[in-house]
């Protein structure tokens, strides 16, 4: 199955110029979502990637997430936007291309030194994904990788997760 045939392109969403990758299509297609979700467990078990928990990015992260975290029997931990976690968090800002925002995990979401696999629907910039590794840091997890739908090759986001091992499924 073709996983790019699924994928809706919407012109100047959310802003005029702007190309977004509409996932909304891929995972409303049955065998498109077990497709998406076996494929990443295979690439993971592969590249040996077997995480204790699986953090996932508000909120088209948590889509991706959790499906993967039941297949590697790991936890899912949820990376939040500001004042969304109830119990005590650490937080880290980052620069958008208007502005900055923020991300939070649970302060006690792991057990330090656990291995921890983060996953989103679409690597951009890395700007999120980069937030999330400062954020396990903080929380002194054993970051193990990285794993996205999509890739979006030009915006080079893997340079700002140098030393990660990155898997995706679909690239442009
Ligand atoms: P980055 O921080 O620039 O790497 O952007 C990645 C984040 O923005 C992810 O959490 C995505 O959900 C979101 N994002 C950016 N562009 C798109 C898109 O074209 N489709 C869906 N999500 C996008």
């Amino acid at each position: 199955m073709e996983l790019k045939s699924l994928i809706r392109d919407i012109t100047d969403f959310p802003q005029p110029g702007i190309l977004f990758r509409d996932i909304t299509t891929l995972i409303g297609n049955p065998q498109g979502l077990r497709h998406t979700i076996d494929l990443l467990d295979e690439k993971c078990r592969s590249a040996n990637l077997i995480p204790d928990y699986i953090v996932g990015m508000e909120s088209r992260g948590f889509i991706f997430a959790t499906p993967l975290a039941y297949q590697l029997n790991a936890g899912f931990v949820p990376i939040r936007k500001p004042g969304k976690l109830p119990a005590p968090v650490y937080s880290v800002s980052y620069d958008l291309e208007y502005g900055t925002d923020s991300l939070e995990i649970h302060q006690d979401a792991i057990a330090p030194q656990s291995k921890v696999l983060i996953v989103d629907d679409l690597l951009a910039t890395g700007g999120t994904a980069q937030a999330t590794v400062e954020l396990l840091h903080k929380i002194e997890a054993q970051i193990i990788g990285c794993a996205f739908a999509i890739e979006l090759i030009a915006l080079k986001g893997r340079e700002k997760l140098p030393n990660i091992p990155i898997i995706s499924l679909i690239e442009y």
